[in-house]
């Protein structure tokens, strides 16, 4: 099935809106009974809802799912070109992921996950571009401490003498020590400012590339708080980065893990839905919470648990409002307007190829992922708010920036792309923090209010932006709707 979101270009059929995904659900509706009130209704069918949603209807609960999208998955969806994941959202788990790795566990899907690298011929290195000129290096000199993606990363991170540990001893209670706190008053910017005498030209280029590619907004506007929260839960090493944020993905693509989710909630009989339906407002009236759809559709649950992430929460009205503090959060929002665009290039030579273009190429940063049935190379591209596209705007400039990142190499046959930054439903990629929303505001994002439930990666403790982190928000959200609506109190007490 295709569904309306993401876009492909080939030079045969130009520039198309809606690409096919196994993700697309087919009825789009399925209320079992028009009139109930649920025992509890799930906004959003990315990873949080959907993991609230299965552990609610496998728990007994007679659950309602809204979508306003055709398809599940959210911010993490795969389209199915010639039967090619191309890979439009979230991409990359890894098994010190532990809320991503018990589904895949229970899913029995470990052996379906591939790696994104291939170093084993052709453009065989990893290639700089800077306003320093162009240079090259083995893929064994890139991950190595001394070389200068290492050693830039490092000298940015070692705060406190022990790479960032004694900062952020525990990365799922970030804030354990209260100093960490003050980290999130500086924007990576003013970390290079400390450091920067340290900095070579290329290394310094590096570290800026790796802090945008993480951050995907400007070094202004990047917590250095969340960089150094990034860095724990990766081990405190570059190495560790690369293997937990950019190396291993499902063969099939992210939907055949979704699927997963929403087949097993189906299969328990108690699970209604309605995608293509965006909620317009919320009213929680104290016994109940109803829900308006923008079409006017009404529906009504003992619970609620919204999905809805940070930076489109203040799409929807709140009766009563919202809180004071989580107001000011969706207002402010989070900064990452990630730019992901996929190519598929002749060049078979490629397949082993990573490079970064920076500061002066519309996206910065670029490997080679697999080999599509054409037999051409796939490669994925990044850019992000600091020079920022959309891509469909402008396909030649889109194809430039593409080309740019390893001149005379990128023979382009086909792109592939969602623009997160123009969805109605997203506003952004993944989350990233600016200096000081987290340090005021995490724990007003992640407080309940009445009855309603709020679950998303954006506000998770642990891989908070990731798949891990909506897993961990679903199964948060779930327990407490589950202690309150079937209270077990022989087991609870006797624990
Ligand atoms: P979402 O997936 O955003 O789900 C929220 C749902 O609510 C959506 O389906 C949305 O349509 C729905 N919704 C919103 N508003 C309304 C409304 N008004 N009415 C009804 N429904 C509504 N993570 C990784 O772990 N590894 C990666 O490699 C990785 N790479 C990424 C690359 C990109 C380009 C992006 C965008 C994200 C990436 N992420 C990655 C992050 C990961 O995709 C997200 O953190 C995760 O999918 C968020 O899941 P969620 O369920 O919390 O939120």
């Amino acid at each position: 099935m295709t569904s309306r979101d993401g876009f492909q270009w080939t030079p045969e059929t130009g520039l198309a809106q809606g690409v096919p995904s196994i993700g697309v659900i087919l009825p789009p509706t399925n209320i079992l009974s028009s009139s109930a009130l649920y025992d509890v209704i799930v906004i959003g069918g990315g990873y949080s809802g959907l993991t609230a949603t299965r552990d609610l209807t496998v728990a007994g609960l007679r659950v309602l799912l809204i979508e306003a999208r055709d398809r599940i998955g959210g911010r993490s969806w795969s389209s199915n070109i010639d039967d090619y994941p191309f890979e439009m959202g979230g991409t990359w788990v890894h098994w010190g992921q532990p809320h991503v790795w018990r589904e895949i566990s229970r899913y029995n899907m470990r052996t379906e996950l591939e790696e994104s690298f291939d170093f084993s011929h052709g453009v065989n290195h990893f290639q700089l571009r800077t306003t320093q000129g162009a240079s090259t290096m083995s893929h064994e000199e890139e991950v190595r401490l001394d070389t200068l993606l290492a050693s830039g990363l490092e000298k940015f991170v070692n705060v406190d003498g022990d790479m960032g540990r004694k900062v952020i001893p525990f990365a799922h209670d970030a804030f354990h020590v209260p100093e960490a706190r003050l980290y999130d008053e500086m924007s990576a910017q003013d970390r290079i400012n400390i450091i920067a005498l340290s900095l070579t030209p290329n290394e310094r280029a590096s570290l800026e590339s790796f802090i945008l590619l993480c951050s995907c907004g400007t070094l202004a506007t990047t917590s250095f708080f969340e960089l150094l929260h990034w860095w724990a839960l990766c081990g405190y090493s570059y190495r560790g980065c690369m293997d937990a944020l950019i190396s291993y993905k499902f063969k099939g693509g992210q939907s055949t893990f979704a699927i997963k989710f929403f087949k097993e909630a189906l299969a328990t009989g108690r699970l209604s839905y309605a995608f293509n339906s965006p909620i317009s407002s919320i009213s929680d009236q104290g016994d109940k919470v109803t829900l308006t759809t923008r079409g006017g559709r009404q529906y009504s649950g003992a619970r609620l648990v919204s999905t809805i992430p940070l930076n489109v929460l203040n799409s929807v009205s709140f009766d009563p409002p919202l809180g004071t503090q989580r107001a000011a959060a969706t207002n402010i929002g989070h900064v990452n307007q990630c730019v992901k665009v996929h190519a598929e290039i002749s060049s078979k030579d490629m397949r082993s190829w990573t490079g970064i273009s920076y500061p002066f190429n519309k996206l910065m940063y670029a490997i080679g992922d697999g080999t599509t049935p054409a037999g051409n190379t796939h490669i994925v591209c990044f850019g992000g708010f600091n020079n920022h596209i959309h891509p469909e705007e402008d396909i030649n400039q889109t194809k430039q920036a593409v080309e740019s990142m390893a001149p005379g190499n990128m023979d382009i046959k086909r792109l592939v792309f969602h623009n997160w930054s123009k969805d109605e439903f997203a506003k952004g990629a993944w989350f990233f923090s600016p200096p000081q929303l987290l340090s005021t505001s995490l724990d007003a994002m992640r407080a309940r209010q009445g009855n309603i439930v709020f679950a998303n990666s954006d506000w998770a403790v642990g891989w908070r932006s990731f798949i891990d982190g909506a897993i961990e928000e679903g199964t948060r959200a779930a327990m407490t709707v589950k202690e309150e609506l079937q209270p077990a109190p022989a087991l609870r007490s006797s624990l």
